[in-house]
């Protein structure tokens, strides 16, 4: 992968490229990686930056963005540090990079603290939630070269995947590289019920292609005598993951799962969308409680179309999706939908993160009288967030409140490290008990097992209750 295939990937989203940027950043990861290779022990190490970079250059995302993609695993493999970066690169990117560094951070100690861990990750790692998307696609490409690694690991990832991963890129919307994640992951944990499935898939969809021309040839023929304007008319599967989930569920046979494709109707204004729907609705059979309006009421993570399902041609059920082509760009990369350039000039909509109550928050979030910029500034409102989140130098996570110092992270971890605190290195350097903590810093206790108790003045910037409480009763 070159960097100019991702600059032409780019110009195909009709997005403009920073190739100035673009082609350093690229040329320092090379640097960077040399001599490096990946676990199938053939191909260069950077050609898996690169295939990241590819994926979010795919999203529509910014060239800054593309660029800490480019850049994501060079703090954590090579010589190279975040400091490097920063000189080179500057700070929004050193910031994006070292989002995604802390994630590496956090130790295998058991798959349930684990997930535990990773599940906070999501919520602290990223200043902006560009670092999440650096690290989806990330994950996307280990997905994709999974069967170069051991078979211990492979069912680790590939479940993390399903637990972590995925609810995290379905609340942000991102349903493209939720569905790629999960038929990635399909085959790893259900090798023999995917074995079985997958081909039997394919033959249905492959049976009914003729079956959608069809349709699609009578729906545009009624379109065009309507006068209605269409940008395309088209089927399109569900993700394989996902049909082997609804037959689980709904103790269904394929047979008889009609909704394993949907036909989507994309045209230039939402209230065409009414207008498309009542031609299929006239045309066809309509089956009333499978009618859903996300246009008026739209999902909590953005997504808004018309579905409406009807007994069509030859008595075959089908599913219909109508959407402008905004709605389109929202319902397949959801929030990554709103780093793309408006007018020529990045948005700069940012979501910084922090809560643990983040992705609650997100599904809480009733959008459905407001527009998408009203629902990112609540968004962002809603996690702007008084934690921060501390890393032990175990790989642990602890939220502590905004202003907390060593002094509250160790009485946080036990009142007998508080009582025996000493001191404290953040991130590796002896510091002062009285500093206050920032997000992601790494937190090392020294503990005296001498020392008689804590000292009065820690008082004066302990700032958690539970740690004055400790205090004070030690000192009594
Ligand atoms: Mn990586």
């Amino acid at each position: 992968m070159t960097v100019e295939q991702i600059i032409s990937t780019i110009r195909q989203k009709k997005l403009q490229p920073d190739r100035e940027l673009l082609s350093r950043a690229y040329d320092f990861m090379v640097k960077a990686h040399e001599g490096q290779i990946r676990a199938d022990k053939i191909t260069p190490y950077a050609e898996h930056p690169a295939m990241v970079a590819l994926t979010l250059a795919e999203m529509g995302l910014d060239s800054t963005t593309i660029a800490a993609g480019l850049l994501h695993d060079v703090p954590e493999d090579t010589a190279r540090t975040i400091d490097d970066i920063y000189d080179t690169f500057g700070q929004e990117i050193a910031q994006l990079v070292s989002g995604i560094t802390k994630f590496s951070q956090i130790r295998y100690q058991g798959f349930d603290r684990y997930i535990e861990s990773l599940r906070k990750m999501f919520l602290a790692a990223s200043q902006d939630i560009r670092s999440i998307l650096i690290k989806l696609a990330d994950r996307k490409h280990n997905l994709e070269t999974l069967k170069n690694l051991p078979e211990y690991k492979r069912e680790r990832v590939a479940k993390e995947t399903l637990e972590i991963y995925v609810p995290v890129a379905a609340r942000l919307g991102l349903n493209n590289l939720k569905t790629t994640l999960e038929d990635l992951a399909f085959p790893y944990i259900y090798p023999r019920e995917a074995q079985e499935l997958i081909p039997k898939i394919i033959d249905r969809l492959e049976n009914k292609k003729e079956y959608l021309e069809k349709i699609n040839h009578l729906i545009q023929i009624e379109l065009k005598k309507q006068n209605i304007k269409f940008l395309s008319v088209a089927g399109r599967a569900k993700g394989l993951y996902g049909i082997y989930r609804k037959l689980q569920l709904k103790k269904s046979s394929l047979e008889n799962l009609y909704d394993i494709i949907a036909m989507r109707i994309i045209v230039p204004h939402a209230h065409d969308c009414y207008k498309v729907l009542s031609i299929i609705q006239n045309l066809w059979i309509p089956l009333p409680e499978r009618y859903k309006d996300y246009i008026a009421h739209a999902k909590v993570n953005g997504y808004q179309s018309l579905h409406t399902t009807v007994i069509c041609e030859d008595e075959e059920i089908v599913e219909w999706q109508i959407r402008t082509e905004q709605m389109h760009r929202v319902a397949e990369l959801g929030v990554a939908a709103h780093w793309r350039y408006k007018e020529g000039q990045l948005n700069p909509n940012r979501l910084p993160t922090g809560t643990n109550r983040w992705l609650d928050e997100l599904l809480l979030l009733d959008q459905s009288t407001e527009n998408q910029n009203d629902y990112l500034s609540r968004l962002k409102e809603e996690i702007m967030t008084n934690r921060i989140f501390i890393f032990t130098p175990a790989g642990d996570i602890l939220d502590l409140p905004t202003g907390a110092t060593a002094v509250d992270f160790a009485y946080h971890i036990h009142t007998d490290i508080g009582n025996h605190c000493a001191g404290c290195r953040i991130n590796g350097k002896m510091s002062s008990l009285e500093t206050i903590l920032q997000n992601n810093d790494t937190i090392e206790i020294i503990y005296d097992k001498n020392r008689l108790g804590p000292s009065r003045d820690w008082l004066n910037f302990a700032k958690t209750r539970h740690a004055r409480e400790q205090i004070r009763r030690a000192l009594s």
